[in-house]
């Protein structure tokens, strides 16, 4: 495929910028984005935002216009110059999260008409937070084992159970949950993707603290939680591949390369601004080389990503190439902050409010959380499995005995 721009490219790379430098006055810090602030105090200078990049296709571009999107087909090269110049500009391109990254994309594919008109819109403007209610005490990698059950009663479920590692449980307005409502059905088959309010009586909500020093994820306990049966998303029992379709998105978010990109940008930033005995770090040989060997990584990713986006428009099924993207991508990322903490020097070891801190202490920070992405949407070692067993065809591992 030819990745240099056409003319008519020339001429969207245009627009994009007359975009930007009319509108990037608006555009919310990156704080408003991170796992450390509290977003709801940004809500509306996101929300004004984030409905400028819907309204001008760049975020939720492909969504239909009748649920609130841009209905724009696929185009790499063009999604290619959004963030090209969205990262050139130092504006941050639009909301990545569960509910826009992973939910939107899943009801799209599986959720009733009604379920679609009253959900896309308000999620993609950020009107909207979710949370993601899979993991459960005993139920992390065996996802399929959870226990949190849902008893019919007339049109409604009756849930009770509980949720642990619920990333913004503790600000999300709605959740999408597992339970299980065929108790005598085997594992795999007794299981809904349902979705409710997080203000619905019987819900309890305790956030568990991180080593970030912020409470990012949550306990989640539900005590005979009335929901309609018509917020199941997909049929009644067959959630487990609503389910995996939302892993699906969840891996290709966590694995971003865009994301990736804009880590590489600041670490170049720090080599280029910050100096050690007088000398600019770019020309610390050591330096420079792990830089220059994740630059190459960073771009093989970004093509890698290109190529399957391009596969899945062509009608590919889900290939060994995008089973990688969550296992490689969270690494690279978690090295991309250890290169900046370690630019850093012993300024890299402060945290919290020291004067001496660069970025606010987002690199400290995002070392900390992004070792925890290595694990969230599926450890490693599961995705290893994953990739050997249904990628490369290799023998499935030996299951474990139940006693
Ligand atoms: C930052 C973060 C955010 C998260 N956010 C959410 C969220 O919003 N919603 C949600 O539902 N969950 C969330 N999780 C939970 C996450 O999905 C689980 O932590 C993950 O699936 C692993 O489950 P577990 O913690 O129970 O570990 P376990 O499944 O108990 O695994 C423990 C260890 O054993 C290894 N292991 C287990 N089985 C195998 C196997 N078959 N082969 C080889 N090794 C194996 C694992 O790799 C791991 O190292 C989050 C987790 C993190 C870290």
């Amino acid at each position: 495929m030819d990745l240099n721009d056409r003319p008519e490219h020339k001429v969207y790379r245009e627009e994009v910028r007359a975009f930007l430098s009319e509108y990037k006055h608006l555009a919310p810090g990156e704080s408003a984005f991170s796992f450390r602030m509290e977003p709801r105090k940004l809500r509306e200078k996101v929300q004004i935002w984030q409905g400028l990049l819907v309204d001008h296709g760049y975020t939720s571009r492909t969504v239909p216009k009748k649920y609130g999107g841009f209905g724009a087909d696929v185009d790499i090269l063009k999604n290619r110059i959004i963030a090209d110049e969205f990262f050139a500009t130092n504006v941050i391109q639009g909301l990545g999260n569960q509910g826009i990254s992973m939910f939107v994309p899943t009801v799209l594919e599986h959720g009733s008409e009604e379920l679609k008109e009253r959900y896309i819109r308000p999620t993609i403007r950020s009107e909207i937070v979710w949370c993601q209610g899979y993991s459960e005490p005993n139920s992390g990698s065996d996802l399929a084992s959870l226990q949190t059950s849902a008893i019919e009663d007339g049109e409604d479920f009756i849930i009770n159970g509980q949720k642990i590692w619920t990333s913004g449980a503790h600000i999300a307005d709605m959740i999408f949950c597992l339970v299980r409502t065929e108790p005598d059905k085997p594992k795999h088959e007794g299981i809904s993707y349902i979705v409710f309010p997080m203000d619905t009586p019987g819900i309890e909500v305790r956030p568990l603290q991180t080593m970030t020093g912020t409470p990012s994820f949550n306990e989640v306990f539900f005590t005979n939680v009335r929901v309609p049966k018509s917020n199941v998303v997909g049929n009644r029992g067959e959630g487990w591949a609503v389910a995996n379709s939302t892993l699906k998105h969840e891996r290709g978010l966590l694995g971003d390369a865009n994301r990736s990109l804009d880590s590489l940008l600041r670490v170049k930033r720090l080599l280029q601004n910050e100096s050690l005995d007088g000398q600019p770090l770019m020309e610390n040989p050591l330096f420079r080389d792990r830089f220059i060997k994740l630059q190459a990584r960073v771009q093989a990713m970004r093509l890698h990503e290109m190529r399957m986006t391009s596969e899945a428009d062509k009608g590919g099924g889900r290939s060994l190439g995008d089973m990688v993207i969550k296992l490689l991508g969270c690494e690279l990322n978690y090295q991309l902050d250890g290169l900046g903490v370690d630019l850093l020097g012993e300024i890299g070891i402060l945290y919290d409010e020291s004067p001496m801190l660069r970025d606010g202490g987002a690199w400290q920070a995002n070392f900390m959380f992004d070792l925890g992405l290595i694990i969230g949407g599926g450890t490693a070692q599961i995705q290893k499995n994953i990739i050997s067993e249904r990628g490369l065809g290799m023998p499935r591992e030996p299951k474990v005995a139940q006693v």
